[in-house]
């Protein structure tokens, strides 16, 4: 402030530039920059001391301030508070935490909630029920595969009957789940009606081998009663030959036909089944066997008989009589 006093009673062109503009505004407000300034305070006639202690050089902020400046070690030395001991280290292992209040909410506690009911916590007889009720059906189930076009005209076959989504949850729902699948119902393989999926015939040993490879070979083996159901032709009209197979509770498997029945020839289905039984000892998957089943039949007919392609690929047997039990002979028969 002094060189700015100095200078403003010097001619303007000595002047700093921007002591011309300050003179110039404390001119405008009335004010002369060389005139010594008046503080207009007036000390209170009540304030017996200015500044008070508080704001003064002995304020506790500057004592405090200095105090942080000393030496850690002079500090560490002064005792100017007692000292306090020395923290224990705590041990690792924490001891059990007191127990809560219960928080209560008006005149009443409130209740505390029940555990999480997890399906696989519930006794293996009410899980038995939820399988039923998710997989067993009343009527047969019939082994299909299916085109379905996907998005971007993709197309893929799907297999049928579906299993169920809880199957897909873990492995001991999976085994669960689908064990009750296939071993309360009836799965009938035949050639399905629907000319849309008359190339995946399900009596066709090729799509039988698929359908059970495309299950867990474990789980197919839950299967207890199969059914497999070919087409023929008799002289009354179209008839329909169905080979039944069962897993009784011993592990035995139980196979038999309803060709017996109709009073029609069945030495082509007695030998059929002898040979399978003859292959297939001590195997307890019913698919395999059926499969095993179908393709001994058809190799038989092939060495018997012609197929007759105005009947839609089916076998017409050579004579009108068999010449083993002289029963009459279908007039025609489907190989699968
Ligand atoms: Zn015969």
């Amino acid at each position: 402030m002094a060189a700015y006093t100095e200078s403003l009673g010097e001619p303007q062109g000595a002047a700093e530039p921007g002591e011309g503009i300050l003179k110039t505004i404390m001119a405008l407000r009335g004010l002369d920059i060389s005139a010594p300034s008046d503080f207009d305070f007036i000390l209170p006639a009540d304030c017996p001391q200015w500044p008070a202690p508080h704001y003064g050089p002995d304020s506790p902020h500057l004592q405090a301030a200095k105090g942080s400046r000393q030496p850690k070690t002079k500090r560490r030395h002064a005792p100017s508070t007692p000292s306090t001991p020395a923290k224990t280290c705590k041990p690792r292992s924490t001891p059990a935490k007191k127990a809560k209040p219960e928080p209560t909410r008006g005149h009443l506690p409130i209740p505390k909630r029940d555990q999480p009911l997890r399906l696989l916590t519930l006794p293996g007889e009410l899980r038995d029920m939820i399988y039923d009720l998710l997989a067993v059906r009343e009527g047969p189930l019939f082994p299909q595969y299916r085109p379905v076009h996907m998005r971007g005209g993709r197309k893929v076959l799907r297999r049928y009957p579906q299993e169920p989504t809880l199957a897909l949850v873990n492995k001991q729902l999976r085994h669960e789940v689908l064990s009750s699948l296939y071993a309360s119902n009836v799965f009938v393989f035949r050639r399905s009606e629907e000319q849309l999926l008359q190339s995946f015939s399900m009596t066709d040993t090729v799509w039988m081998t698929r359908w059970h490879c495309d299950c867990t070979p474990a789980l197919s083996g839950y299967l207890r009663n199969v059914e497999l159901q070919l087409d023929a032709r008799a002289r009354e009209g179209p008839l329909t030959l169905t080979y039944t197979l069962k897993k009784m509770a011993e592990g035995r498997i139980d196979v038999m036909h309803d060709l017996a029945d109709t009073g029609y020839c069945h030495c082509l289905e007695d030998e059929a089944v002898a040979e399978m039984r003859a292959q297939m000892v001590g195997l307890s998957d019913l698919v395999r066997v059926a499969t095993v089943l179908s393709r001994r039949r058809k190799t038989k007919l092939m060495a018997l008989a012609k197929q007759d392609d105005e009947e839609d690929g089916m076998f017409k047997m050579p004579t009108a009589t068999c010449l083993y039990c002289r029963k009459k002979h279908l007039k025609h028969v489907s190989g699968g």
